[in-house]
């Protein structure tokens, strides 16, 4: 029986697994190994790394950091969780893990645009976030690819970072409300209505995208608002409340509404960085602990604890005069 299974070792459950290893806790990682920080070569918005860091280092960096403590990891695929307060049962491909606390750190999965060729300009010219990337695409010429109310506000954010910014629908059906269509029009955003047939670029580097039969765009960078897949499975077996896009509920102190199942990083209503997984997982686990101390003292197993120490060790005062 461990004291805490976490699931997913991204930024969420790093962090919550350092300061429970630090809190003396038995720790359980389990873990998919498809942390979507991984896909960002060149992290630049994560505090004390002025040249920026690969999502990938400061994964194996978090790692590293994890070895000085008490905290295990295993490679497997969570399929199920159980139980109640003090007695969970998650279960993964390759084996059952018992624990008196869960704390779920599984992340999203963001929805690619349904277009040839893309998947090596991702986190090259091809992104997801505004606030990740915006920075880095100043002055270029800018695609949104999208048709919800998010395509236009997206478009409309970029024009902090570019002036040449347009709007590709990729051949489907707007689906933005009349005050969305109302700003296009309003703040002149062209809207390509065509599919797109195929991308060129220079080693993830997008230079045109091709319409139909011919029809080119000349293009430096996309962003794509597909919407997101919140991996809540286990949540929702759980019992834990969810809300209508699928991200799990959490109090103040991360947890979720079944007592001793706790939730952070992206799967939550947070925004999706990785400093505010980090952060989360940070307050998860201090709650975890916090949780785990009141009930050592409710249930008098701390006194025992204490009551060993009294018996095998020097727990005298050393006073000098
Ligand atoms: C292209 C791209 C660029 C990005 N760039 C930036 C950036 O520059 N700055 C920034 O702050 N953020 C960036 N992000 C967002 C950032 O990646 C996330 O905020 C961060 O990874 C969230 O951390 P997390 O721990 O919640 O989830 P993740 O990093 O996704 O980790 C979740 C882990 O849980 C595991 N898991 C899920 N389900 C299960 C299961 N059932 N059983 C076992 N394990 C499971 C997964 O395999 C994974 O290892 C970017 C994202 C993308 C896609």
């Amino acid at each position: 029986m461990y004291d805490v299974v976490i699931v997913g070792a991204g930024p969420a459950g790093l962090s919550a697994a350092i300061y429970l290893g630090r809190a003396m806790r038995n720790v359980l990682v389990v873990d998919a190994n498809k942390p979507m920080c991984r896909w960002e070569p060149h992290v630049e918005n994560y505090l004390g790394f002025p040249d920026g860091i690969s999502g990938d280092e400061l994964l194996e960096r978090g790692r590293k950091q994890t070895d000085r403590y008490k905290v295990e990891f295993v490679e497997d695929t969570v399929e199920t969780a159980s139980g109640k307060l003090g007695e969970f049962v998650v279960e993964g491909k390759n084996g059952k893990y018992e624990a008196r606390r869960i704390l779920l750190a599984t992340g999203i999965f963001h929805i690619p645009p349904a277009i040839p060729e893309l998947d090596c300009c991702l986190g090259h010219s091809m992104f997801f976030c505004k606030d990740c990337d915006g920075f880095r695409v100043q002055g270029k010429k800018v695609g949104v690819v999208g048709t919800i109310n998010d395509t236009v506000e997206y478009a409309l954010g970029m024009l902090a970072y570019s002036p040449c910014v347009f709007v590709l629908t990729n051949g489907f059906k707007p689906t933005w409300d009349k005050q969305h269509a109302k700003w296009l029009e309003e703040y002149s955003i062209r809207v390509f209505n065509g599919r797109i047939e195929a991308v060129d670029h220079k080693e993830g580097h997008i230079r045109t995208i091709t319409f139909g039969e011919s029809e080119k765009l000349l293009l430096d960078t996309l962003f794509t608002t597909r919407g997101d897949v919140f991996h809540n499975r286990i949540a929702h077996d759980l019992g834990a409340d969810l809300d209508e896009t699928g991200e799990v509920i959490v109090d103040r102190c991360m947890m979720t509404s079944v007592k001793g199942v706790y939730a952070a990083g992206c799967v939550t209503p947070a925004n999706c960085q990785i400093i505010i997984a980090a952060g989360q997982g940070a307050i998860a686990a201090q709650s975890i602990n916090r949780n785990l101390f009141e009930e050592s003292l409710a249930d008098h197993s701390l006194l025992r604890v204490r009551e060993g120490q009294l018996a095998q060790a020097c727990t005298e005062p050393q006073l000098i005069h």
